[in-house]
């Protein structure tokens, strides 16, 4: 009854438990169900293990010549962590309760197995988090650094041991230092024969693809012939006369560990190391050797199983660099295949080795026949050989790239981005070139130019419309001058005896006017006459100049006060005049329609100009007007962003675009306060630059 309460209770909280908390509960409940799985098979395994080697065992207690326990506890502590210690303690104790022949005191006992315990933990320790070996062995030096510290903390357990043994009286203070030895042997060729091959093992075995083909039936056949000559050498150690020749021809046992090393890396020198282990253990055991001959045979063993298993794992280090290696090539192989890219290598003389598909296709000539040409036939005038040294130092970034002109097979030249890189010994050098068809991008550069321009035309257009009126009335004041002189010349004219130096001056205001008015026209037609447009060195006071006398008129005429803020001595700059008049005019008109929306009491432009660095000047156009809304400013360079009624919202974005062509940055540095400001770098002219650069 209590029971089904329980259940139902349970079954109520799971409902009412998230998704995901059910998940991890689930997984937890899992995770301590393997817990002790894993635990109770370890003690089991562990118990098995210390019964079958418990063979000339020294005083009736645990120490034997060959141990192989131990390695069953590094293994579970270095694959498993710390959870395991527990069972890692119980499995010695109940050792020390069953197996020996004395009877061993359950403190005692425990004393001793939390000494190994501690011991084995501490080298796991020092393996997974000091040295941090990869636990699957997959370097030489994991396996090495295994082998070092086992040892050490073998000794180490070794001494432990014997001494709470010695302390209980289980071994007398004469004997002690007989039994660390043979417990430190024991438990070091046990771990070194046992512990690679259940790391190892376990990485296999997830990895293993069984494949009944040719190649497994080959293998196997080799498998049979390598133990094979274990068989063999055994005979020949331990079949002959052994109490003579065991010791001398014991070295035969090295060759099949070797072979199969060699073949078969750390894998197979485990397996092989570990037959041969118990196959020397029962020929001993067979023989009935004393203990001491054991341990000599034990120490020979041990620099066997060494020697195999560090021979397997430089060998299975080597197999899996060359397989990483092999797979970045055939990844890299398939990359260059499929570039878009030409991608070509050329010998230090200039001759080019290999091509991918993408240069035959951009050159129109197969492999075959590129191979050996010179690259200075591809990249005619670029003298590309003579230069790819200083290229290829260059770090892979933009400045490392270039254009030039590539000729194809039918003698067409077409322009290309060329990077250089380069390999080899020093002295030796061979250099891989990277061409990019750049065709259409400068199609579409020059299209987008063309684009530009068209659009500042018109935009020039719209803003001569914009200023008409402003510029009628300004014409209208000579014209008018003009007539009223002409008249006055006539009426003299028809005078008899007219006065010439009257007449004189009369025509010399005629002609002043017309000049005026002329120059008004002239500095219009400039100003809106299509053409291509063009950088040229020109003193930055000519630009301004000639933008603030178009906009001045229509200053004047709604009151409103144009300052010149100039610095001295200015040095030219190298700019499009037409463009950078469109940019000045725009802003001084953006501010003077700021000034007239707002009743302000200052109505003033100001227009300034100084040098902002040894490369370039800068420019700003600011008002006293209301300044730019917050939700404005963000979007202000945006074409078709506009808060006037008959707006078109282009005359930043365009001004912006021809700033950036210039090299430089249209941007607003005031927009609140008393109205608002935009600024612009224009490029100082190159000689001007280094003059003023030189300290
Ligand atoms: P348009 O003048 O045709 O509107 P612009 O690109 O020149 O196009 O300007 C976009 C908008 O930016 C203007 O509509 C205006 O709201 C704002 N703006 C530009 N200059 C100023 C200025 N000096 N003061 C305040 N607002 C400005």
């Amino acid at each position: 009854m209590r029971a089904r309460m329980a259940e139902r209770a349970k079954t109520a909280i799971i409902a009412h438990m998230p998704g995901e908390a059910i998940r991890k509960a689930g997984a937890r409940a899992h995770r301590a169900r393997s817990a002790v799985a894993i635990s109770a098979g370890y003690v089991v395994l562990y118990l098995f293990l210390d019964r079958v080697s418990f063979i000339w065992a020294l005083h009736g207690i645990d120490i034997t010549p060959w141990n192989p326990p131990p390695a069953l506890t590094l293994a579970l502590l270095l694959m498993r962590g710390f959870g395991y210690l527990p069972a890692v303690i119980l499995a010695p104790l109940l050792s020390s309760q069953i197996l020996p022949l004395v009877s061993v005191p359950p403190l005692v006992g425990l004393v001793s197995a939390a000494v190994i315990a501690a011991g084995y933990a501490a080298a796991a320790g020092l393996l997974r988090h000091v040295f941090r070996i990869d636990v699957v062995l997959r370097r030489t030096r994991d396996l090495v650094l295994l082998i070092a510290v086992a040892v050490a903390a073998a000794g180490a357990v070794a001494l432990g041991f014997v001494g709470v043994y010695l302390l209980a009286g289980l071994i007398g203070p004469a004997d002690a230092a007989d039994a660390a030895v043979q417990l430190w042997i024991g438990d070091a060729i046990g771990i070194v024969v046992l512990t690679p091959l259940l790391l190892v093992a376990r990485d296999r075995l997830r990895h293993a693809r069984l494949a009944f083909g040719r190649a497994f039936w080959l293998g196997a056949a080799e498998t049979l012939a390598q133990m094979s000559s274990i068989g063999i050498s055994f005979v020949l150690v331990f079949g002959f006369n052994h109490q003579r020749y065991s010791f001398e021809l014991f070295y035969l046992l090295f060759l099949p560990v070797v072979w199969i090393a060699v073949r078969r890396g750390l894998g197979g020198a485990a397996w092989a190391v570990l037959v041969v282990q118990i196959a020397l253990i029962a020929a001993l055991n067979l023989q009935r050797n004393s203990a001491d001959t054991i341990r000599s045979f034990q120490l020979l063993m041990f620099t066997v199983a060494a020697t195999g298993l560090m021979l397997g794992a430089v060998v299975s280090e080597r197999h899996r660099v060359a397989r990483a290696l092999a797979e970045s090539q055939g990844r890299l192989a398939a990359m260059i295949e499929t570039a878009r890219d030409g991608v070509l290598t050329i010998d230090g003389r200039g001759r080019i080795e290999s091509v991918n598909p993408a240069v035959e296709r951009l050159f129109g000539l197969p492999g075959r026949l590129l191979a050996g040409c010179r690259v200075d036939d591809l990249l005619p005038g670029g003298r590309v050989f003579e230069r790819l040294a200083s290229m290829a130092r260059v770090p892979p970034t933009g400045s490392a790239r270039e254009e030039l002109d590539a000729r194809r097979a039918d003698g067409s030249l077409f322009p290309v981005e060329l990077t250089v890189g380069a390999f080899g010994e020093p002295g030796n050098e061979h250099y891989t070139l990277v061409l990019r068809d750049i065709a259409s991008r400068r199609e579409a550069e020059a299209s987008q130019r063309a684009h530009q321009s068209e659009l500042a035309h018109v935009s020039r257009l719209s803003l001569a419309g914009e200023m008409a009126s402003a510029l009628a009335h300004e014409l209208n004041q000579p014209l008018t001058a003009i007539a009223a002189c002409a008249r006055g010349c006539l009426r003299l004219l028809r005078q008899p005896g007219f006065d010439p130096p009257l007449m004189q001056e009369g025509v010399e205001q005629i002609v002043e006017q017309a000049e005026r008015a002329g120059d008004i026209i002239s500095r219009l037609r400039e100003f809106v006459a299509t053409g291509t447009t063009q950088r040229a060195v020109v003193p930055i006071e000519t630009i301004i100049d000639g933008a603030v006398a178009l906009a001045r008129i229509e200053a004047a005429q709604n009151g409103i006060e144009v300052v010149l803020r100039l610095a001295p001595d200015l040095p030219p700059v190298l700019a499009d005049r037409v463009q950078i008049e469109q940019v000045l005019l725009n802003l001084m008109r953006n501010g003077m329609e700021a000034i007239l929306s707002h009743a302000a009491a200052t109505r003033t432009l100001t227009i300034e100009g100084r040098r902002a660095s040894a490369q370039a000047i800068e420019i700003t156009v600011a008002d006293s007007g209301p300044g730019v809304p917050e939700e404005l400013a963000g979007q202000l360079f945006e074409p078709f962003v506009t808060t006037k009624p008959l707006g078109m919202g282009l005359g930043l974005s365009i001004s912006r675009s021809i700033v950036e062509a210039h090299d430089g940055r249209l941007r607003l540095v005031k927009r609140r306060g008393a109205g608002a400001a935009f600024a612009f770098e224009l490029p100082v002219h190159e000689a001007a630059a280094g003059i003023e650069a030189e300290p």
